[in-house]
């Protein structure tokens, strides 16, 4: 079965559009809207992309939590045997809920605190990514308050060329992350020194929505020079992670598949010996969602008309924050002419947009859906306006399962005391 949509499973069903085998309208009935849905077999594949990919050689795929941290999600990628990438002592508490291994989970992030550093290290993590000299010594002096050995990995910063490939934000020696490569040598043989640490491995993650491979093969190549550098020095590293940032389809990008992202790596890799990391967030979760929303007004306007939706910026960021372009589609399209609209929410803000000039022809009470919203959606949201957090649900073949029930007034305020 393929889609015309960005999202795998979505298809035009009896009664509108589906996800997998559930009709959204259904979803809407039982649930409410806003609401995002996901789909399990959506996931699946896209998990099982990168594990194909890797057949045949030692390689470990370690989702990155923040992208969505919902418990339900985390328990599929946890039954496909994924490991975790986490940047908070709050990503790892949820991916011990959700039945995953501690032991398949690497700890990014530049400012870990004391207290994330012990928890880590008590339930055992698979490595820490450190991302600078002051954390080597905060955490050799914490895992020896333990009496434990922390193992590490400097991530560091490849520095590849921005004017050659746009679309990296992270790899740059101007930003806050990581450690020079040209540094790195020196971070290493201080670490070995350090009583409570073990080198482990190496890491690096460039930057998100990659849509070339070129990029992460030349930052690649420049990390295996340092880890052969100091295998001669007799630091031998036993991992080496490339971090995620393999793009997605949005509207009309044409991203690599998982197998061409990797083939140049696995060819660079060939007959090396150490286990090959992956961290990807957007790649396996983003076109497994969507923000399913009720068109609660049509405003017609002199210069523009706006279709007013129950979901807003609050549940969505990426068009406010980034400017991002999501799929707008009509869940029970309408005969009759389309209409151009600006999709917007009902927040006091006029940032509070989800979409700019869509054709819809729709109608007040219409339900349209928002695609490619399974990544940096949910887990971007907030409760400005004191708009409640949307219900989640996960679609399993013709199940629906309520992975978060929708948040309450009360409970937004729950914490708070009025003065007396
Ligand atoms: C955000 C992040 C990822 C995931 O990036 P995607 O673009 O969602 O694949 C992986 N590793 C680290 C260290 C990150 O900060």
């Amino acid at each position: 079965m393929t889609s015309r949509f960005p999202i795998p499973t979505l298809t035009e069903g009896s009664d509108g559009l589906q996800l997998e085998d559930v009709a959204l309208t259904a979803i809407a009935t039982q649930h409410g809207t806003p609401v995002y849905v996901y789909s399990r077999r959506a996931l699946t594949e896209a998990f099982s992309a990168y594990r194909e990919a890797l057949a045949g050689r030692r390689g470990l795929v370690c989702y990155a939590v923040k992208a969505n941290s919902n418990l339900g999600v985390l328990s599929v990628f946890a039954q496909l045997g994924a490991g975790f990438d986490i940047v908070s002592g709050g990503e790892l508490a949820r991916v011990l809920a959700a039945g995953g291994d501690a032991g398949k989970v690497v700890f990014s992030g530049v400012g870990k605190s004391r207290d994330e550093m012990r928890q880590a290290l008590k339930a055992g993590i698979r490595c820490f990514n450190v991302e600078s000299e002051a954390e080597i010594d905060r955490l050799n002096e914490v895992a020896g308050e333990l009496g434990k050995v922390a193992p590490i990995a400097f991530r560091v910063n490849p520095d590849v060329d921005p004017k050659t490939h746009p679309y990296i934000s992270t790899g740059l020696k101007s930003n806050k992350f990581g450690v020079a490569i040209d540094a790195a040598a020196d971070l290493y043989r201080r670490a070995a020194g350090l009583p409570n640490l073990r080198v482990s491995g190496v890491a690096c993650h460039i930057g998100s929505q990659l849509l070339d491979p070129a990029p992460i093969a030349e930052a690649a190549g420049k990390i295996l020079d340092l880890v052969d550098r100091l295998a001669a020095e007799g630091i031998t590293l036993d991992h080496i992670d490339l971090g995620g940032g393999l793009g997605i389809r949005y509207r009309d990008e044409q991203p690599p598949t998982v197998a061409e992202y990797l083939a140049p790596l696995l060819k660079l890799f060939e007959g090396r010996k150490e286990e090959l990391c992956f961290e990807p967030g957007r790649s396996l979760v983003g076109n497994a969602g969507l923000l399913l929303t009720r068109i609660e007004y049509l405003k017609p306007g002199e210069e523009k008309s706006f279709a007013i939706v129950d979901a807003a910026m609050n549940d969505l960021a990426r068009p406010a924050l980034y400017d991002a372009y999501h799929e707008v589609v009509a869940v029970q399209p309408r005969t009759g002419a389309a209409k151009t609209y600006e999709v917007v929410g009902p927040i006091c803000e006029s940032g509070d947009f989800l979409a700019h000039d869509r054709e819809l022809a729709v109608a007040e009470g219409d339900l349209v859906a928002l695609l490619s919203a399974g990544a940096y959606g949910m887990a971007m949201s907030s409760n400005y306006n004191t708009r409640p957090r949307v219900a989640e649900v996960m679609v399993d073949g013709d199940r629906m399962h309520l992975i978060r029930r929708r948040e309450t007034v009360e409970s937004l305020y729950a914490l708070e005391s009025p003065l007396t």
